[in-house]
């Protein structure tokens, strides 16, 4: 803590005040905590000798202390520090607070850690009174200005300390009644045209509404005033707005809020006067280039009410050149400092410029990205920094088709906005929407864009998915089918949008609530960045870096944000230890994750190879066959369509590892349901209808997810595996033959025990050396496990001992392990938000005090019977930083996730590295 001499004890001993006045101060841009960020920043300032009008700031410490001791302050606030801090402001200024001639006037503003747009309160042209409002007037010259302060003042101070506020935005603020009452009986539409003849009228009605309403007169007394405003800024950390604010943003209610007391300075003394804000770069592009909005003859207010329209900050550079340089002056200076793009607010009062505030800015995740990289170039920031600058979900802004923002918000405006259901998927997607995967099919060969509506999604959909734009489910989470296949194919999503009321058989898409009746073939796009569900088309177009990857028409030197991408890419390489594999199942997923940077393949979920063409009808027989003889006989039909696949997979993916997990969804979810499907199956495979029908009555589970599915299936069924295994050490052999080396990792699900690794790694074993006999070939291959079920996680040392390696199936586990449905909690979870019971989706984000507690404990327990035990991650949470900032911490090999996640992923990993 800097030891200047301005510093104010308590009686105490502790320190509550903070000055800053003249090119020092108590404090600096360290001390958020204790002074909140406009405080801290407002010290910085000073210190580095930027023209801050003097002030000082009262700790957050005093509003914690004020909330803990029941409404009463630290001993000599009021009567001794307070009055000395002002004396400082006084003598800096030589100025009196109170004087009648030539008043000094503050400021009173709330300031917590974290920025709170708009949440707390604030007091402006405090220490006005009848008599400072006449020495106002004298010394500005300007009576009009005066009194229009003191009208202002008093409407603040009503509103926020005496209790004069609106109940809600239903009921009519008193004081603007009072004004509007005033305009329409002088005839007058805007403020402006009031005279201080009028405005001195109106703050006798302002005084009398507030005499009314509180039984006492307006105080005059300035040190009155001030006691009042700085008590109301600390209440109001405790106001409705500030409480939800707070719940919403993670900010801890015990922080409290700083409270900043300053001189004033005006922008509204006439035309010499002005105000304004500015980021010191484009906050929207990154570019850099000074950007922002002012206004002469106004106060902060004016810029923001939209009352005039603020002027480009380019424009004063026109007209009044001299401020303008020295505000760009102090735009590098404030760069140069902080090395960090910020948001400055100014105020010009009588042609000299004063610096309100200033914080590192806000900003999109394109301009983030140039902002570091830029900095990186100019020198100011290394690339470690510039790695740790970005947040990894920002990248994803570089990755999405996006939406004409403009059109969105219109379409908005003009009350289109149907629905708003889970951001499974981000990106803009727009189409006519269909409600089955045939239709969809046969509208994008009618060459429509096309939006799949769905209730759910199960694997019969894969094909429909794969050529929609956008998929919209009613029901189903984050890691429901539609979710997670979405994501993989990099497709909008959004899920669980429970108002939906689709009906299938009509052909009709309702909304709860909403007398909108859309068509099968309407017009329909979703935001899968906020889940919005709008009617009608938007324009949407693809990102410049998938543009790039694509080969689209764009070289990547006429790209420029590829090459920024590009770069952290490499940067990211660079310093991370954790790699990166893909969830990719066809072969050119595989081709976009290798493009995408992926090293590997982390799970390739063989069941989505059984929908296209007419793969699955053949399952579909393999399903329904009497015995294992007819099992069989389908099988064989299916095993070139594996082998193929397998062999595209290893080709894609050169000799990176890929992952091959074993079939592992319940077979009911390959049958159809409608009858005139059944219908057409049974002539395909040549059965009665009725006999079909039996059948898939008879497979279908109560409870799927824990039925007859995973490894379950190939301890049942031996010959499913076998034909799976046959083809990956097949498709492996010709690869070898074809002069590249392969080491498929062969992955069993939903073991819970050491012996159904043991009875399935068998089967793999034997088919494996029957087939590298066949071919005369030796391949090496992994025979590893997903640990998806708590048992499985809490015995891993007797399951190490039959595994290659372990990729934790995080979806499942997670289901398990709370005992949470994964299609379902959508009802729930967002209730369950309400009450804090999880920060996050724990299915989105690993729940890392339950499920986490089983990672850790599999990963050590492994480790310690196989030291070199492979250890991975596949399920959804791979692609989320969060989680693999914690797989980083329990020694993790790697993470794999959906090809579009590879470049969030990759940075996340390589933050961990530089944490
Ligand atoms: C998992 O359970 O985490 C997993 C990857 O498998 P799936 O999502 O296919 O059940
Ligand atoms: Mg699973």
């Amino acid at each position: 803590m800097p030891t200047s001499q301005l510093n104010i004890q308590a009686q105490s001993g502790k320190q509550y005040i903070y000055s800053f006045a003249g090119g020092s101060a108590d404090g600096d841009a360290s001390m958020k905590n204790l002074l909140g960020g406009k405080g801290a920043n407002l010290a910085e300032m000073a210190n580095i000798g930027l023209p801050v009008p003097p002030g000082f700031t009262i700790s957050t410490e005093v509003c914690t202390y004020l909330y803990d001791k029941g409404k009463s302050y630290p001993e000599g606030l009021f009567d001794k520090d307070i009055p000395e801090a002002l004396k400082k402001v006084e003598t800096e200024l030589g100025k009196r607070f109170g004087d009648p001639d030539d008043p000094l006037l503050l400021s009173v503003r709330s300031g917590a850690r974290a920025s709170m747009p708009g949440m707390m309160d604030t007091i402006l042209n405090l220490g006005l009174n009848e008599k400072t409002v006449e020495g106002l007037a004298e010394k500005s010259g300007n009576p009009r200005f005066a009194w229009d302060c003191y009208r202002r003042f008093i409407q603040m101070y009503g509103d926020v300390v005496l209790g004069l506020r609106p109940a809600d935005s239903k009921h009519i603020d008193p004081f603007e009644e009072i004004l509007e009452k005033w305009k329409n009986a002088l005839g007058v539409r805007l403020d402006t045209e009031l005279d201080a003849g009028d405005l001195r009228e109106i703050v006798n009605a302002y005084k009398a509404a507030i005499r009314e309403h509180t039984g006492k007169p307006f105080p005059e007394d300035p040190h009155e005033q001030l006691r009042g405003a700085i008590g109301a800024v600390f209440e109001s950390w405790n106001n409705e707005r500030a409480i939800v604010y707070r719940k919403l943003n993670h900010i801890p209610g015990y922080w409290g809020t700083a409270c900043n007391v300053q001189a004033m300075v005006f922008g509204n003394m006439g035309e010499a006067s002005g105000t304004g804000v500015a980021f010191t770069r484009d906050a929207a592009s990154g570019e850099n280039v000074f950007y922002g909005e002012y206004l002469m003859n106004a106060q902060g207010e004016d810029v923001v009410a939209g009352t005039r329209t603020p002027l480009k900050i380019a424009r004063l550079e026109k007209e009044n050149p001299d401020i303008y340089r020295q505000l760009d002056d102090i735009r590098t200076r404030l760069e140069q400092h902080y090395r960090d793009m910020m948001d400055i607010e100014f105020t010009i009062e009588n042609g000299k410029l004063f610096m309100l505030q200033c914080r590192v800015g806000k900003r999109t995740g394109l301009a983030a990205i140039r902002i570091a990289y830029d900095m990186c170039m100019e020198g100011l920031i290394d690339e470690k920094e510039a790695l740790r600058r970005i947040e990894p979900e920002q990248l994803n802004q570089l990755l999405r088709p996006v939406f004409d923002l403009g059109e969105k918000q219109a379409a908005i405006d003009r009350g289109r906005l149907l629905a708003t259901g889970l951001n499974a998927g981000p990106g803009a997607a727009t189409g006519n929407f269909y409600f089955t995967a045939a239709a969809a099919e046969d509208a994008r060969n009618r060459g429509e864009q096309v939006i799949l509506v769905r209730i759910e999604t199960s694997p019969e959909d894969i094909k429909g998915m794969s050529l929609a734009e956008g998929i919209l489910t009613e029901r189903g989470g984050m890691t429901s089918h539609a979710a997670l296949v979405a994501r993989q194919m990099g497709k909008v999503c959004v899920a669980g949008c429970g108002s939906l009321q689709i009906d299938y058989k009509k052909g009709e898409l309702r909304i709860e609530g909403k007398d909108i009746v859309l068509k099968e073939g309407d017009a329909l796009s979703l935001d899968g960045a906020t889940g919005e569900v709008i009617a009608g088309e938007i324009r949407t177009r693809n990102s410049e870096v998938i543009a790039v990857l694509a080969d689209e028409t764009l070289a990547p030197e006429d790209a420029p944000v590829w090459k920024i991408f590009d770069q952290f890419m490499r940067w990211s390489d660079k310093y991370r230890t954790l790699q990166v594999r893909a969830n990719a199942d066809q072969p050119d997923q595989a081709e976009l994750a290798v493009r995408l940077g992926g090293e590997g393949i982390g799970l390739c979920r063989t069941e989505h190879m059984f929908f296209g063409g007419d793969r699955i009808d053949a399952m579909r027989e393999m399903i329904l066959a009497d015995d294992a003889t007819g099992r069989r006989l389908a099988l064989e039909k299916l095993l070139p369509y594996q082998r193929e696949d397998f062999y595209g997979l290893f080709r894609a993916m050169g000799s990176r590892p890929v992952t091959i997990r074993l079939l592992d969804p319940p077979l009911h979810e390959f049958l159809p349901q409608e009858n005139s499907e059944i219908e057409e199956l049974a002539g395909k495979i040549g059965k009665p209808f009725g006999e079909v029908k039996k059948r898939i009555e008879n497979l279908h589970e109560f409870n799927p997810m824990l039925g007859l599915r995973g490894c379950r299936l190939g301890i049942i069924h031996p010959e499913i595996p076998a034909m799976q295994v046959r083809a990956i050490i097949e498709a492996a052999c010709c690869i070898k033959k074809d002069g590249h080396d392969i080491v498929p990792e062969i992955m069993v699900p939903l073991v819970s025990t050491v012996r159904e690794l043991e009875i399935t790694s068998e089967i793999i074993h034997k088919i494996a050396r029957r087939v590298m006999a066949e071919q005369e070939t030796g391949v090496q291959y992994l025979v590893g496990t997903m640990i998806e079920v708590p048992r499985a996680a809490i015995t891993s040392d007797e399951i190490a001992k039959a595994a290659d390696f372990f990729s934790y199936g995080t979806n499942d586990l997670t289901q398990m392990g709370l005992g949470m449905s994964r299609d379902d909690s959508g009802q729930f979870l967002p209730a369950y938000h309400n009450y804090d019971i999880f920060d996050r989706n724990p299915f989105e984000s690993i729940d890392i005090d339950g499920i986490g507690r089983l990672l850790k404990l599999s990963a050590k327990e492994g480790r310690e019977v196989k030291k070199n035990l492979k250890l991975g991650i596949c399920g959804e949470h791979g692609g989320d930083p969060a989680s693999i900032e914690f797989c980083y911490k329990i020694g993790l090999n790697y993470v794999s996730c959906s090809p579009f996640r590879i470049p969030v992923a990759k940075l996340a990993a390589a933050r961990c590295a530089l944490m």
